[in-house]
């Protein structure tokens, strides 16, 4: 018989045991509407793969040379998969210049201001 995980209700004080893969318990789910997750815009194990891979071939970050950590979009894909899986797009960075062009990014104004 397969066991039956069981975590708890991410809800902060909420003791209620729920299935591993669930966020919340019943009652907490409607006061956390699923927004679309990382996940949900294309950051699946899949990219995991592959992101690992292209670092491998990639190694250095090609801002400042030091080790890269992540794949990064050059354009930002926005949800779109075309954009996210197109490996001319991507660019290998070390954490330090990733969070600063997703700052740059998002101090851009967007189209949905
Ligand atoms: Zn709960
Ligand atoms: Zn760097």
């Amino acid at each position: 018989m397969p066991y039956k995980q069981r975590t708890q209700c991410r809800h902060p004080g909420c003791p209620v045991l729920i299935p591993v893969g669930s966020k919340y318990c019943d009652k907490h789910k409607q006061l956390h509407p699923d927004r679309p997750s990382a996940v949900k815009r294309g950051y699946t194990s899949r990219w995991q793969r592959i992101s690992r891979q292209y670092l491998r071939q990639h190694p250095l970050c090609v801002r400042c040379g030091r080790p890269a950590q992540v794949v990064d979009h050059i354009v930002p894909h926005r949800g779109r998969e075309q954009l996210f899986w197109d490996e001319s797009n991507w660019q290998a960075l070390c954490k330090a210049c990733h969070d600063r062009k997703t700052g740059e990014e998002d101090s851009r104004p967007t189209y949905e201001y």
